[in-house]
This record gives structure tokens, sequence and C-alpha cells, in this order.
């Protein structure tokens, strides 16, 4: 922030002195990295009353123009809600300055800022009388600016609150009237009488898609772009999108003899990588895009990279998306730009999901294709990123804008790469998380052995339940149970609980989904950086991974085999397996919302699957430590505890953070008939199938721990493919996004 030893900057000299001071500091004294400083100039409250506060918004404005030009690499922030302060109250009136500030701000360079994004207008919306005087306070062009904007506010009405849905006096109005209501409530009670109302009155079906119908999608689509939408109700408005279509396509289907094709909208094929099987985000992205006009080709979950190019040519598609969860899809979508290279496709590629990064997609996915490849964030940024790839005047700024920043993030990447430090494997194993093992960190388990769960219900895991994830999916973001008191989400959010509240009933009634789990309970001995496993089957070997960069004096280069004692050290530790489901029975209640063109109804079916098997981990997790295992008693967790994972111990799952090698997942299935057991099988990329399904090892020792393995040397891979018996190019491959170094081939 611009401030100092005599504290805030306020006037433009002020600001960019300090600025200037601290970039030079930063970069010449610390070596610090230009590019990622960002300074925060000061926005203060304008229209205050107090003649020295009339410059604050030109100040700030000037002072940002100035650190663009005059210091290479920072950006510029800035708090825009302060601004408005003296307005508090008089939502309009501060929506309009937040915009129009905003406007002339982004115009003199700043790059980011923080406000609350429900208290922003369209610019274009701002009438032009508040505009004015707006913009003539910001810029302090008379001295009764002040004056006439709080004249104006107060004639300036307060937008009223949101109708009530249960209100019918909507049916009153004409037919597209009502079409439109249905299309933003979501309300799909009368639509298919009110379409045919309408098919009725117009010459042709079509037009009543081309009109009415889209115009409402269109206000859905502002509505959302705009951040006064939320994901859930946009799923639903699609949904009462398709019944009407649904209804109209039969009159569609016998008016296209006798016409000519009209123009068609952009395609846009979607399809989740080769051996991966998630599919939500993808499916919203879909319905998002398709309530943005676009025609949508959507080939499902583990597509091979011939069958997803061979449509998108087939279909003649603009854009293809991509979408992955596990990390080996990352792999699989830099091969999917490269296959696009080798066949000389040229349409933008659009690459999503949850392991996906805009970092990754510079690193490796642009590097693979001479053609536009864009990230995603989430299913709100896909629209607006389609729109700038297929719009003529502005895909090439675009697309050489995306172009510019990912040379950055690589060059970036690259120079971060250079800095780390490793140690070799061996110096890694000396410093080594040395715990000590006793009868109490390592108790003797109740019963060891292996169990299959199957009696289980909805009901027994409702309670274990993490609601924040869910709300995640749905991209709101926010801690449950606070999103539903929250000013904007919390109606939204509260109504997508109620609804999957009424699914979790209703599952719990038709016990329609089979939840299975499999647990083992096990001698386990460290081996080196491996953990050998007494099975009355044998000896299992299981492997682990030790960070390898180097780490400030007293902290240790842990890996998960360290939780687990040696022979030497006198005391036999044990280790549990587990692997849980909620997936079955799950595909047929998908597939019957989809065929009732019921999206939100296919989706909230998978998120809740997924909450599901998460919860039942929990559950298995807390029977171990009670039961199988033993060593925690008195009274149970909370709910709120088992969520933040306070318990003793940890469940640490293979593809993630403490141990990258999703291979590890084969091992646990072949020596434990996991498959066979659970139902649960794995992709040729091992992920789990069906999608709701989780696996981990569970530690008991009170030091055990979550951690981030970093990135990993030459030494260590190759001796780690030695230790399971593969070959290092194989290893490399699956723990590509690991390698701290350039494999050979
Ligand atoms: N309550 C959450 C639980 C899932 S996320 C939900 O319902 O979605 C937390 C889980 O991710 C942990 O229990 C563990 O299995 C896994 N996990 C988290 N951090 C990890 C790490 N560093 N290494 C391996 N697994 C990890």
């Amino acid at each position: 922030m611009a401030f100092d030893e005599d504290g805030q900057a306020e006037s433009f000299e002020r600001r960019t002195q300090i600025c200037e001071r601290a970039h030079r500091i930063l970069t010449e004294e610390i070596g610090f990295p230009a590019d990622d400083i960002i300074f925060d100039p000061n926005i203060f409250a304008v229209a205050t009353g107090i003649p020295e506060h009339n410059r604050y918004a030109i100040d700030f404005l000037e002072a940002t123009r100035w650190i663009k030009e005059n210091l290479p690499g920072a950006r510029v922030s800035g708090g825009v809600s302060n601004l408005s302060f003296s307005f508090r109250g008089n939502d309009r009136v501060r929506e309009a300055m937040h915009t129009i500030f905003l406007y002339h701000a982004i115009q003199a360079g700043m790059d980011m800022g923080i406000v609350n994004a429900a208290q922003i207008e369209v610019l274009d919306e701002i009438p032009d009388d508040l505009r004015v005087a707006v913009e003539d306070v910001l810029f302090d062009r008379r001295p009764d600016a002040t004056e006439r904007l709080v004249d104006l506010a107060e004639r300036v009405v307060q937008k009223e609150g949101g109708d009530d849905v249960k209100d019918e006096a909507w049916r009153e109005g004409t037919v597209e009237e009502r079409l439109g209501h249905a299309l933003v409530k979501g309300i799909v009670d009368y639509i298919d009488a009110d379409t045919e109302e309408a098919r009725q009155q117009y010459s042709r079906a079509i037009e009543v898609i081309e009109g009415p119908l889209m115009a409402g999608m269109n206000r859905v689509g502002d509505l959302f772009g705009a951040g006064k939408m939320f994901l859930p109700q946009v799923v639903k408005s699609a949904r009462v999108m398709k019944k009407a279509v649904a209804w109209l396509i039969p009159y569609i289907e016998e008016e296209k003899a006798d016409s000519e094709e009209a123009g068609r909208p952009a395609r846009v094929l979607l399809a989740t990588v080769k051996g991966d099987v998630h599919d939500i985000g993808k499916n919203i992205v879909g319905v998002v895009l398709g309530c943005n006009n676009y025609d949508i080709v959507d080939l499902g979950v583990m597509v091979p990279a011939d069958q997803i190019l061979d449509a998108a040519e087939e279909h003649e598609v603009d854009i293809v998306g991509l979408s992955g969860l596990i990390t080996p899809s990352l792999d699989e979508m830099v091969y999917v730009a490269s296959e696009m290279e080798r066949r000389g496709m040229t349409q933008p590629l659009l690459i999503g999901g949850a392991t996906t990064s805009e970092m990754h997609t510079a690193v490796k996915i642009e590097p693979a294709r001479s053609g536009p490849v864009v990230h995603v964030l989430d299913a709100s940024r896909s629209v607006t990123v389609a729109g700038q790839l297929l719009t003529p005047g502005q895909v090439d700024e675009f697309v050489s804008q995306t172009k510019e920043r990912y040379d950055v993030m690589r060059e970036r990447h690259a120079e971060r790469h250079r800095k780390i430090e490793f140690l070799s494997l061996e110096q890694a194993r000396e410093n080594a998380l040395r715990l000590s093992f006793t009868a109490q960190t390592d108790p003797t388990p109740a019963q060891t052995g292996s169990w299959v769960i199957d009696e289980v219900g909805v009901a027994e895991l409702r309670p274990f339940i993490d609601w924040t994830p869910f709300f995640q999916a749905w991209e709101m973001r926010g801690k449950y149970p606070a999103i539903l008191d929250h000013p904007e989400k919390g109606e939204e959010a509260s109504s997508l609980l109620a609804d999957a509240q009424a699914l979790l009933d209703e599952l719990e009634e038709s016990r329609a989904l089979m939840p299975r789990a499999f647990v083992a309970l096990h001698p386990a001995t460290r081996e080196g950086d491996d953990i050998q496993l007494d099975t009355p089957g044998g000896p299992v070997m299981l492997h682990t991974l030790r960070q390898q960069t180097k780490k400030t004096p007293g902290k240790p280069n842990r890996a998960l085999s360290d939780f687990i004692a040696p022979a030497s050290s006198g005391v036999q530790s044990h280790l549990g397996i587990f692997a849980v489901s909620a997936g079955d029975g799950l595909a047929p209640l998908v597939a019957a919302a989809e065929a009732d063109h019921d999206d939100y109804r296919a989706i909230l079916l998978k998120a809740i699957a997924d909450r599901l098997a998460e919860a039942f981990a929990e559950k298995v997790h807390q029977d171990v430590r009670r039961g199988y295992w033993g060593y925690e008693k008195g009274d149970p967790h909370s709910s709120e505890d088992l969520i933040a994972e306070v318990y003793r111990g940890i469940r640490p799952a293979p593809g993630y953070p403490a141990q990258p090698d999703h291979t590890e997942k084969e091992i646990l299935w072949d020596c434990f008939g996991i498959e066979e057991k659970t139902g649960v099988s794995l992709t040729e990329h091992l992920a789990m199938k069906p999608a709701a399904s989780v696996c981990g090892l569970i530690f008991s020792h009170p030091a055990s721990e979550y951690f981030n393995l970093g990135q990993l040397a030459a030494d260590q891979v190759a001796d780690y493919a030695e230790r399971k018996g593969r070959s290092v190019a194989d290893m490399e491959r699956w723990l590509q996004s690991r390698l701290g170094y350039e494999p050979a081939n």
C-alpha cells in the first residue's frame, strides 16, 4: 500500500514517491520479482463534503497511470467500495460510482480491485443524469458537484427487493412475458402449456425459440454475467428452456422439410478426456453455454483423443473444450493438443476442470500446438471466453493477449524452477521426519483383517456430509452454514440446500443407491521409504515418495513412510486401507433425469453422490478409529470437528499431494480385490469408476499430518521406479507434474 513512515499517501506526489521507493527497494535491494508486485495506491471516499477530498479519485487514477508507465512489472489494485462510503444505504448511487470509477480506473491501467460484486451496474444502464453527476464528483469538475449528487441521490428510487416466486400475478402477462418470467425464475410448472400457446401464435415453431425463449435466456445470461444470478438458478432456467425446446422439436422437424437451413449457432464440443470419469463441471459448462445459444456436442466421459478430434471434424465445431479432474488428465490434454496440431486443426482449445490451471495450460498445453489454447477457470467464465473467441472483432486481440500472458507465465515458471534447490535422495533421507514409536503412538488394533461394509444406508451417511464443497461444485463459494445467511447468495444457497435435502430424503426412501466400502487393517513395517503390509495372503509393498526440495533448517523432508515404525524400533505399526463408493445405482437415476431434460436434477444427483462418498469415507475413518482399531475413546467428534479433521490420524489418498502417484491404487486393487468387493474399477488412467468413490490409507500416529510432496529430482524417480519394478520412463510419465527436471524423452 502507498503507506510509509509518515502515514498513508493522499496526494498524487506522495502516492508515486512511495510506490517508486518500494519498487526500488523490492527489485534492487532484495531481488523481489517485479512481476509479483501489486500496489494499492489508496482509494478514499469522495463526495464527503470536505474539500481536501475532492481530488482523491483523480489522484488515484493519475497515480495508477504513472505506476503502470514508470514501474515495470508492477500491477495496481485498490479497494473500490471505499470510494462511495458517504452514500452508504443508497445502493443505486454506490453501484453507479463503482461502475463509472472502475471504467476509468481500468482505462488508467488498474489490474484488479476489491469491490462488492453485487454493487456493480452495467455502465450503459446507468441513467445519463446520474452518470454525469458521478463523473462531476470523480473528476472534481464543478464546485457544487457533491451537492448535486446528493440531491440526485435523494431522488433516485431505491431498488425494490426480489419478487415473490409464489406470486401468481405473472400468469396475467402476455405469453412472451410469461415465458420470460418462467425462464428467469426457473419455473417449469406451466412451460408446456405456455410454449404450446406461443407456438400457435407464431407462424413457425422455430420462431418461438428464436424469439421469446432466446430473449429470456439472453436475460438470464446477462444477469448471470453481471453476478446477479447464480449457477443453480441458471441451471434451473436451462431446464425450463430444454423442456420448451423438447416440446417444439417435433414441430420443428416437420417444418424443416420445407425450409432451408438457417445460419446455425456456434458449436462447442465438450468431453472429459480418456481415463477420467468426472463430469459435473463439464456438464455445468454445457448447460451455461447452451443457455447462451451455443450448440453443444457433449461426448461424455473417458473419451480418447481421436474420438474427440474425429467428432470435432464431423460436427464442424467452432471450439473444442476438454475437462478433467485427476492429474493424469493433464497429460492427456497435452496429447489432445499435440494431436490437433498434427491434424492441422485450428479451432480454439478450451481447458477446464479441477486439476487444470492457467499455469499448467501455459507451461504444458499451449506449447503443444499453434492454435489458441485458453484455460477457463469456471463455468461463469466460459461464456465470455467463448464469446471473445468467436467474435470477429475481438478474437485476434483476445488470442494475442492470452498468448502474451501465457508467455510471461512460462518465463516466471521457468525462473521459479531454476531457483528450486534439491537435495540428493540420500540427503533428503538423512533429513527425514524422525518420530518416536511406542505402544501409545502405535496401539494394537482391536481386530485386524478386512471387511466389506454394504448395509449402510443414506440415512446413516447424512450426518457425515460436508456441505461446503457441495456449494463449491455449484460455483457458490463460501463456508457452510454461513453461506445460508450470506446477503447475496444466502437465498439461493438455502434453496439449493433444500433441493439437496429433498433428494436425500428421496434416496433414503427409495434405497436406489447402494453405498459400499472395503476396509482392511494390517501390521505395517517401514522398509526404507516403503511400507510393508503383512496380510493373510502374504506381504504387500506400498511405496511412498519423499520431499526433496531443500527445507529451511529444522524442517524435515517428509514421506508418508515416516509415520510407520521400522522393524528396528521394536514397535509394530499398523496401516488401514479403505475404498468407498456411493455411485452404485446412480447411473439409471441420472439417465432418467437427462431423458426428462432435467440437467438440474442430473447434476444435483452427481453432486450428492460425491458428497455421500466423502461422507462414507469420514464414517469409515471414524469406525476404524473407534471400532476396528479402537484407539479413539470418549464422545464421538461433532460433525464440525470431523469436517475440520481434528481427530488423530490421517487418510491420505493416492494421487493427492502427499502421494501423487496414482499407480499405488493398482497395487491396492490387485492385492485386496477391491473391484470385486466394492464394484469400483480403475480406468486406464487410474480414476475410480463410478466417480463417486474415494480411497486412501489410514495412519494412526498422532504426529501424522498431510503435506505436499513438492518437486522431485531424477535420482529419487529412478530409485522409486526400481523399487516398484517399473521403468523410469513409465514413472516419469505418471509423475509428470512433479518432475523438477526435464526427463530424457
Ligand atoms: N470433508 C471433505 C473431505 C475431502 S478433502 C469432503 O467432504 O469433501 C480431504 C481429504 O483429501 C482428506 O481426508 C484426504 O483423504 C485427502 N487429502 C487432503 N490433503 C491431502 C494430501 N496432502 N495428501 C493426500 N491426501 C490428501
